[in-house]
């Protein structure tokens, strides 16, 4: 495994304070944190990550929630609305079905706008005030927009979100009306949003917080050290397997990271890192094939199409940070259709655990790559669900029993009852 970093402190301006700094994963520049705004290389146009002089151990982290793991973290504090600290549920039933030693299930969607991108506002946002920028922007299959006005609300700032037209669930466009920001629907798909927002970037137009964007991902490797410690406390050992769905893969680059500054810092060994293994929909599933073809490089799918519309991206932006996690780790991908994502979804719900379609993605990767006998039996797994069963009531109404239309008296509600109307699946 090549789990190192490069722990030298670069002599860059601003860097020396407290010794954060910004460093291309392809060419390996350096660049000062908060003194200009930048989302890639000057040089290479590479991507972009946060790098630390020290690193935290377990010891240092305290306090509960993203703030907890402020030492891992560019900034001591956020703009917060408490998030993280998500629930780690058991699902017995649906462990003894799936067949795996054991399965907990870490669900985002109980953060405080529904999914896993307030970890990432919570920091992005705090260092979008740290550079003294204006207004800011986002494109989106719905939830950073969901996110990114509601911590722009709250950190006093002007927030624009870019949408595919007509692709974008209803929980979550209504929570970006509601918290402020501006909506601007793209006659086009996720990928053209990025495209155009990235560009009106550049021009200084507005500060960026898609994932490219490199301290948005370090408020997401929380989510790998909650599962961690959560693993560690009632196991005494960690999870073999994280299981979770690929968009733009700044997840997958995030836990990555975390594993990799433990592994540097020496609180875990390189053997215990957990295997990341992503899951796309069959419709939009560029990084399986990358992974599949041993691919260094992702190719762009320009058409795409999934039910699980949080994961309708065909152009991975962290591509180059998450390939190397998945291959490192000893993990894989795998896709699923719409109609295994929707079982997946009432599987989760039959245990009391409501998610969006794209969540419940990895529990059904998790299903097939069992029954393929790519995860073993006696493997601890944990299946992250990124946003809440709210966010999509449209799928949720669709993927669940129908309402019975019944007579408002007793007598007739009993007879409905009686006669053995059942609803429709
Ligand atoms: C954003 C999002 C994803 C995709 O996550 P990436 O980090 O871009 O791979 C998956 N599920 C939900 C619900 C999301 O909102
Ligand atoms: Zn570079």
């Amino acid at each position: 495994m090549s789990l190192s970093l490069s722990a030298d402190r670069p002599t860059v301006p601003g860097v020396a304070d407290d010794g954060v700094w910004l460093e291309c994963i392809a060419c390996g520049d350096t660049f000062a944190p908060f003194e200009d705004v930048r989302y890639t290389c000057d040089e290479c146009d590479g991507l972009l990550e946060v790098r630390y002089a020290d690193l935290p151990t377990f010891e240092d982290f305290s306090g509960r929630g993203v703030w907890r793991y402020a030492d891992a973290l560019p900034l001591s504090e956020g703009v917060t609305t408490q998030e993280g600290a998500t629930p780690l549920y058991e699902v017995p039933r649906l462990e003894a079905d799936v067949g795996v030693e054991t399965l907990r299930i870490k669900h985002e969607g109980m953060n405080p706008t529904g999914s896993f991108k307030d970890r990432g506002m919570t920091v992005g946002v705090a260092v979008a005030q740290e550079l003294g920028v204006g207004r800011l922007a986002c494109a989106s299959t719905g939830n950073t927009s969901a996110a990114l006005a509601a911590y722009g609300s709250r950190g006093g700032m002007e927030t624009l979100v870019l949408l595919p037209a007509g692709k974008v669930a209803a929980g979550k466009v209504g929570q970006a009306a509601l918290h402020d920001a501006r909506i601007l629907e793209v006659d086009g798909n996720f990928d053209a949003c990025l495209d155009i927002v990235r560009e009106l970037a550049e021009r200084g137009e507005a500060y960026l917080l898609n994932s490219l964007n490199p301290f948005r991902l370090e408020g997401q490797k929380t989510i790998g050290l909650e599962i961690l410690e959560g693993f560690r406390d009632d196991y005494g050992a960690f999870p073999d397997r994280i299981v979770l769905p690929v968009g733009n893969a700044g997840n997958t680059a995030a836990l990555y990271k975390a594993f990799r500054e433990l592994v540097q810092a020496g609180a875990l060994e390189e053997r215990e890192v957990p295997k990341l293994t992503g899951v796309q929909a069959e419709g939009a599933a560029p990084m399986v094939e990358a992974v599949e073809n041993g691919a260094d490089e992702v190719r762009r799918w320009e058409e795409v199409e999934t039910r699980a519309t949080a994961i309708r991206i065909g152009n991975p932006v962290n591509a180059p940070k998450a390939l190397p996690g998945i291959r490192e780790t000893g993990g894989t991908a795998i896709a699923v259709s719409d109609d295994e994502i929707t079982e997946a979804q009432r599987d989760l719900a039959a245990e009391g655990v409501g998610v969006e379609p794209a969540s419940a993605a990895s529990v059904a990767g998790l299903r097939k790559l069992r029954a393929s006998g790519i995860v073993d039996d006696d493997e601890r797994v944990a299946c992250l669900t990124t946003g809440h069963l709210l966010k999509d009531p449209d799928a949720a109404a669709a993927a669940g029993n129908e309402p019975e239309p019944v007579p408002a008296d007793t007598g007739g509600v009993l007879a409905h009852l009686e006669g053995g109307n059942t609803s429709a699946q």
